[in-house]
């Protein structure tokens, strides 16, 4: 069990190349992380690959207990995994924050334990005999952003470790102090070599998905980081499983109760103060609702406190680094440019330390608008006007991306219909980007493909073999 010091402690250091790791609420330093290099990542995919065989001979009931006893570490160290990552990643410890990451880290460790993946047989009749069988990978690579470090980590350690695979991660370089603290704790409990961890940026995790020994790459990250990855797996025909980049629409029907939802599109739309991948991006609201639905959101967005993520108060922090500060700012100050009414925010103190982006609504804006068009990834929401089913759904449709999509009526029917019309690979009814670790989870079109959690997950760390005869 750790507290934040000791954690800190743990998982910085001074020697070596190394890459100062600052709060992006106050820009204080917190310490420093090291920066490998690719001998240090030869050496974590040989231990990694050594570590596997014995790992993959454990039975699956001891890897199951394995995994509940993980679960139970990251439990026992919750607090100081959560001060850690609300530091270094800027989100408050309260609301759907830092503390919720680190609680659904334990529970996708719980659920990894809790599901099935049985042999099935496929065929017995008279013409033959077949039994599918689900054999690990061997050493999988995990490349993860910096917007939910630890659990989007865990999504996909979970399941490679839970299918008899070893893993090599590599973390943000943004948030590699996130990587680190969960990493050592899970190593507390795991056997030497079962995870590994790399750090660095771009190069290290081109050179680790070029690795022969990796066998699958998980990949979530932009859409063309993406693209890299998919050429750079060709040689070894590495397999992938890549969750890229979303722009979410959400589709209001005339039919809500403007009151009774704009809690739920706030929270679709703001979680992680705008910095998920399958938040609401871009709300599409009718406009017999319109005024009230802006009206509704612009009332309760106002009242969310947002400020440095270690005062209890908040629920809302800082942009996580200044990169994407600016791709927020600019993407409002082109809005504003073209007419759109900013009813919310959209003033930032560009000179302040920390790098907090007021909450922003930006209504009466067209569908053309880059705001709308392209990922924000941040705390402003564009919210256009529609009269026409048709109309909307062609909007919805008319991006590369298909991550997620949301549909709100109170007719759960006429909500559903639209639903199979959009071109995502979730569509929320009456919420948005709500995750669960039974329900399969990937996009469509540019947002990527393959399946993470439930048996789905299982699957895409494994490789199927049948026996036949
Ligand atoms: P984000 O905008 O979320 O940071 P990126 O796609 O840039 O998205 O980064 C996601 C992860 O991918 C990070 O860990 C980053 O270091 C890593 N990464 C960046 N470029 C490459 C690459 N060419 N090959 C493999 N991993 C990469």
């Amino acid at each position: 069990m750790y507290t934040y010091d000791t954690l800190l402690a743990k998982v910085t250091t001074a020697g070596g190349p190394v890459r100062e790791v600052t709060d992006p609420a106050t820009g204080a330093p917190i310490g420093s992380v090291p920066v490998n290099t690719v001998a240090d990542l030869d050496g974590a995919v040989a231990r990694a690959v050594a570590a596997q065989p014995e790992w993959a001979a454990l039975s699956d009931e001891d890897r199951r207990q394995t995994l509940l006893a993980l679960a139970d570490a990251v439990d026992a160290s919750a607090e100081a995994l959560a001060l850690v990552l609300s530091r270094e990643q800027g989100k408050p410890l309260n609301g759907p924050n830092a503390r919720f990451e680190v609680g659904a880290c334990a529970s996708w460790l719980r659920a990894n334990a809790a599901l099935d993946l049985p042999t099935e047989t496929v065929l017995d009749d008279e013409s033959g005999h077949a039994v599918l069988h689900y054999r690990p990978v061997g050493t999988v690579g995990v490349i993860t952003p910096w917007n939910w470090p630890m659990m989007i980590a865990i999504w996909q350690i979970a399941p490679s470790l839970r299918m008899g695979n070893t893993v090599v991660a590599k973390p943000s370089e943004y948030t590699t102090l996130s990587g680190l603290a969960l990493a050592a704790v899970l190593n507390d409990v795991l056997p030497a070599g079962v995870l590994e961890v790399v750090t660095g940026a771009g190069e290290i995790g081109d050179a680790l998905v070029r690795r022969p020994e990796i066998g699958k790459v998980m990949f979530t990250g932009s859409t063309a980081t993406g693209s890299k990855i998919i050429s750079a797996s060709a040689d070894n025909i590495t397999r992938l499983t890549l969750e890229l980049g979303g722009n979410d629409a959400g589709i209001v029907l005339p039919d809500v109760d403007p009151a009774a939802i704009a809690e739920d599109l706030f929270w679709g739309a703001f979680i992680n103060t705008g910095q998920t991948c399958a938040a609401l991006k871009r709300l599409y609201v009718h406009d017999d609702v319109y005024d009230a639905v802006v009206q509704a959101l612009a009332e309760l967005a106002a009242k969310m406190p947002m400020g440095v993520g270690t005062d209890e108060a908040n629920v809302l922090g800082p942009m996580q680094n200044k990169m994407q500060f600016d791709v927020v700012d600019s993407l409002v100050e082109d809005a504003k440019a073209r007419g759109a009414r900013v009813v919310l925010g959209g003033d930032p103190d560009r000179d302040a330390v920390g790098y907090f982006y007021p909450t922003t609504l930006v209504a009466d804006i067209d569908d053309g608008a880059a705001l709308v068009q392209q990922e924000q990834f941040g705390p402003a929401l564009p919210i256009v006007r529609f009269s026409d089913v048709d109309e909307v759904v062609a909007a919805a449709n008319g991006i590369e991306a298909g991550l997620g999509a949301s549909v709100w009526s109170a007719d759960r029917d006429a909500a559903v219909a639209v639903a199979g019309r959009l071109q995502a690979g979730t569509v929320w009814i009456n919420s948005h980007g709500g995750v669960h670790p039974y329900v399969p989870f990937g996009g469509a079109k540019r947002s990527g493909y393959g399946l993470e959690f439930g048996v789905e997950g299982l699957k895409s760390v494994a490789v199927p073999q049948v026996i036949s005869g």
